[in-house]
């Protein structure tokens, strides 16, 4: 195990001070500095970063390109409230973010600061638009931390049993997993019982002429990387149509190249959100957020209904147009897509001698690995998964568990073959030292993880 006395002294210190309600806990990591797929910690030790999409760095850490367009940026102009006048950054970004939107209806765009924001602006929207109040999300699915957001949210009730009522008139459904599937079914009885599943509220209580929307990950992040199978997708997409139900796509998680598409609804063929929203890597993490509608729709809500102060400004927006340009210039999303198969490969292989990896899900540089304690049962295993990640630490790569079982696998998009190959044999490792016992996690009262 590396030295972490600094790291412990000032986690120590952190648990003074700072609210335990915005932690989740893992392992003893400080970070000092990082650039690419690498971490260094306040004691000198090297990681390899397998948690980008979540840390919001899908281009890498301080990528130069990125770094002078914020300082240069910094130096001109930090902020200035978008509310009341106007800059170049904004403006731009804008433009180059309804151009790169999918689909080909004119698109607008607002700006917030965070994913949990953009979600609530999408209530907004969605309700100014068609005059109607209900709104349909999905279980499993993680939206945000606003009350807007976190009410949209489904995938625990641990995070709003504290602190309701809730915002009214959210409805949520399941989220089709194929992995789950009942023995026996195809992948379009999947679709099929997972489309009447979504179709049951309105066949009960909810109206469908008084539904806003419908908000979906196209593939669930949080929930553990999932992804509804095509059929699903255009079942509730044509329903939403057919009944004047906007049809919201969150690609906060799971945008910008992270499933090998620039956005991740172009995993199903021909689909064109009304309303997406994306944040996190958008600006390689720094607070930024976006809205991006169809023209109408965003035209829908007056003024002022939606800003913020510090939405927009023009280092997150000089920060953010930098970023995209990297994503395109290095062809990032390409990359994405093709590192994503041959990790895929690699966890395939290791299934075949690692008896605890259960599905092997990746989308991109995309995975999530889940683990059981029975191939044919399914038990959740969270405590091979917990070891793994403990043991991948101790030995120089950060990773995390959804859902307690599963791993995640979201590297920064640069990530070399190199590192993939070193982060690949740590965990081919792990499973190794788990399975022999050789694994003991640490000695805390703390809930580790979700
Ligand atoms: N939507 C999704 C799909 C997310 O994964 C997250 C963050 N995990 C959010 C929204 C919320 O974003 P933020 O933390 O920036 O508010």
């Amino acid at each position: 195990m590396a030295d972490l006395e600094k790291a412990r002294k000032l986690i120590a210190k952190e648990k003074k001070y700072f609210a335990r309600s915005a932690r989740i806990n893992y392992y003893d990591l400080v970070i000092d500095h990082a650039h690419g797929a690498t971490l260094v910690d306040v004691d000198g030790n090297h990681y390899l970063d397998l948690l980008a999409s979540a840390s919001a760095i899908n281009v890498g850490h301080t990528d130069e390109r990125v770094v002078k367009a914020i300082t240069t940026q910094a130096q001109k102009l930090i902020h200035y409230t978008p509310a009341y006048f106007h800059h170049v950054p904004e403006i731009e970004l804008a433009q180059k973010l309804a151009e790169i939107a999918p689909g080909k209806s004119p698109k607008m765009v607002t700006f917030g600061n965070s994913g949990s924001d953009a979600n609530d602006a999408i209530i907004k929207f969605a309700r100014a638009y068609t005059g109607r109040q209900y709104l349909v999300s999905y279980m499993g699915a993680y939206h945000g931390s606003t009350y807007g957001s976190e009410t949209l949210s489904g995938v625990s009730l641990n995070m709003t049993r504290q602190i309701g009522p809730m915002l009214p008139g959210v409805v949520h459904v399941p989220y089709p997993d194929l992995y789950r599937r009942l023995p026996g079914e195809s992948e379009h009885e999947v679709a099929l019982r997972f489309f009447a599943e979504f179709k049951r509220p309105f066949e009960s209580f909810l109206p469908a002429d008084e539904t806003a929307c419908v908000l979906i990950e196209p593939i669930q992040g949080d929930g553990g990387i999932v992804k509804a199978p095509e059929e699903y997708m255009q079942l509730v997409y044509n329903f939403c149509h057919e009944n004047g139900i906007l049809f919201a796509v969150d690609e906060v998680n799971q945008g910008l190249g992270r499933t090998g598409k620039m956005w991740s609804i172009q995993q199903f063929k021909d689909i064109e959100p009304d309303l997406i929203s994306v944040g996190k890597s958008l600006a390689a993490g720094l607070p930024l957020s976006a809205v991006i509608g169809k023209k109408e729709i965003i035209d829908a809500l007056g003024t002022p209904a939606h800003c913020f102060t510090t939405s927009g400004n023009p280092v997150c927006a000089a920060a953010s147009l930098a970023t995209l340009n990297v994503i395109e210039a290095d062809h990032l999303v390409e990359k994405s897509a093709s590192d994503g198969e041959y990790v895929k490969k690699r966890f395939l292989e290791m299934q075949q001698r690692h008896p605890a990896i259960g599905d092997v899900r990746m989308w991109g540089l995309n995975g999530g690995i889940e683990l059981v304690k029975d191939q044919k049962t399914k038990e959740p295993d969270n405590e091979t998964a917990t070891k793994v990640i403990y043991y991948a630490f101790a030995h120089g790569v950060v990773l995390i568990t959804l859902a307690g079982n599963i791993l995640r696998f979201q590297p920064p998009l640069v990530i070399t073959r190199a590192q993939l190959d070193q982060a690949l044999a740590v965990l081919d490792d792990a499973f190794s030292a788990v399975e022999q016992n050789q694994v003991e996690l640490p000695q805390t009262n703390e809930k580790i993880g979700w």
